[in-house]
């Protein structure tokens, strides 16, 4: 294999994986060697070799293959500058050591210092890294901030988190800083959600404290900024926060940033901020999983029973919850303080009868439905087809995977049957739409495109 071959083959990845996986994995890796049926590749970290080995080596060497490489492995490789030892095993980068050597003084509590005066805001005690479940929705945001969380030199800025009202931003983004003040406590970390940045710069522009206001900003180590999708459209704050961004990135400083939505999608973002943000890690949280929900609802309920000791619950009330209440986890989490509440009060032991009684608008209010109509008309405008194609006779790619992914979604998002489902495509049989179902998922599993437009459509549907 060639240069050359690893080049077409970056190209076929780069339609299977999405330009933003692309970027980030793909295009840092450099081919070494293929010998023996090892594809070797250098990566900058083993962070990245760890990651991409995970997730896309499957992937690669379904390309590679295809390409005519005679390939049954891919090794990553953290390219060693001089004189490499060929048997040198990869090690983890020095800073990790670092920052686990200072564990030793993690107990120190961290004093007032020359830093106090810095504008962040107040962290949860509730949002550390013990408290957070990981999950598959969640679990590549959550290594990601782990990794930020260890200090020292990371491959990687900003991360930029982003995913759904409730789905753990916010606690992750805590966690970072917890874990930091813990580790590293030289260093200087500043958490504050995006309008508090934009209401500390109105302040100085009033009271002529713009200097003041930037060399606070760029004397941070680690910088932190919720909920940016509010700067959006705020010009002039826009701007500054840029100029902010871009002091520290060029110090080599970390900034983690939270957003709603994926930078591209965010409107009125100017496309060099857009741009900039893209340029280091960008991971989504997804909406959770049953698993998931179920496995933070125990861990609630551990945490629970330590302030409720007398405190029953009957078997199935959580699986009951974790699959009725699919929003998000905030609202989960608060529908299992109000049973709490509730079964304290009473003195009884919670069942599943006391928990419909106690959450009967809870429940109601999860229970909006999305109907069929809906979810063609979504998929129609999202791939920019008529609404008669998604019923009507053509066969075409373009106008018939559209249809298919809807009928997906409706399998998946309402109760209807099959035959029903068929009936509101134009009266198709229940086999196609059974053919789609199965279709759409192996798609979903090795084309990211289109698992990324199912991810899109099912958050607006369910929005
Ligand atoms: P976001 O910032 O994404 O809107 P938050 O971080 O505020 O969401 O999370 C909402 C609530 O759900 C918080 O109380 C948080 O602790 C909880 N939560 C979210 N995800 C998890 C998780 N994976 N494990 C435990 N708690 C979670
Ligand atoms: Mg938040």
């Amino acid at each position: 294999m060639t240069n050359d071959t690893w080049g077409h083959v970056r190209q076929d990845l780069l339609k299977a994986v999405g330009k933003n996986n692309y970027v980030t994995w793909i295009e840092p890796l450099e081919f070494d060697a293929l010998e023996g049926g090892v594809a070797r590749f250098h990566v900058p970290t083993n962070f990245i070799g760890n990651w991409v080995s995970r997730n896309f080596g499957d992937q690669i060497l379904t390309h590679l293959t295809r390409s005519g490489a005679v390939v049954d492995r891919v090794e990553f490789k953290v390219a060693r500058s001089g004189a490499a030892h060929a048997a040198a095993a990869p090690r983890q980068s020095v800073s990790v050591a670092t920052a686990a050597a200072n564990g030793a003084v993690a107990a120190k509590p961290a004093t007032a210092r020359p830093g106090s005066e810095l504008p962040g805001a107040p962290l949860d005690k509730r949002f550390t890294f013990d408290s957070f479940v990981v999950g598959k929705p969640n679990q590549l945001a959550h290594a990601a901030a782990r990794r930020v969380a260890e200090g020292g030199q990371v491959s990687f800025n900003p991360l930029f988190l982003y995913g759904g009202v409730g789905l753990g931003k916010t606690h992750l983004m805590h966690a970072i800083a917890w874990q930091l003040q813990l580790d590293r406590p030289d260093l200087r970390v500043v958490y504050l959600s995006a309008e508090q940045f934009m209401y500390r710069f109105v302040q100085a522009l009033r009271e002529n404290g713009t200097m003041q206001f930037k060399e606070l900003f760029r004397s941070v180590d680690v910088l932190m900024v919720d909920d940016v999708q509010f700067i959006a459209g705020k010009d002039s704050t826009q701007e500054e926060f840029f100029h902010t961004f871009n002091a520290l990135v060029d110090q080599n400083k970390q900034i983690i940033i939270s957003a709603d939505r994926a930078p591209v999608e965010i409107k009125k973002l100017e496309d060099r901020i857009a741009s900039r943000l893209q340029s280091g890690l960008v991971v989504d949280l997804h909406p959770t999983d049953y698993e998931l929900r179920l496995g933070i609802l125990q861990h609630k309920v551990d945490q629970y029973k330590a302030s409720y000791p007398g405190l029953g619950i009957q078997n199935g009330v959580l699986e009951f919850l974790a699959h009725r209440i699919s929003t998000n986890v905030r609202v989960l989490e608060g529908a299992l303080t109000k049973l709490f509440a509730f079964g304290s009060l009473v003195g009884r032991e919670i069942t599943l009868e006391l928990t419909q009684d106690c959450l009967a608008d809870v429940l109601r209010a999860s229970d909006r439905k999305v109907t069929i109509e809906e979810i063609q008309r979504k998929v129609s405008e999202h791939y920019n087809m008529r609404m008669s194609d998604m019923i009507g006779p053509k066969r075409h790619r373009t106008i018939a995977r559209p249809r298919q992914m809807a009928m997906y979604l409706s399998k998946q998002l309402t109760s209807r049957s099959l035959p029903e489902i068929g009936r509101r495509f134009g009266g198709r049989d229940h086999t196609t739409v059974m053919h789609a179902v199965r279709r759409i998922e192996e798609l979903k599993a090795v084309d990211n495109q289109i698992a990324e437009d199912l991810e899109l459509l099912r958050r607006m549907l369910e929005a």
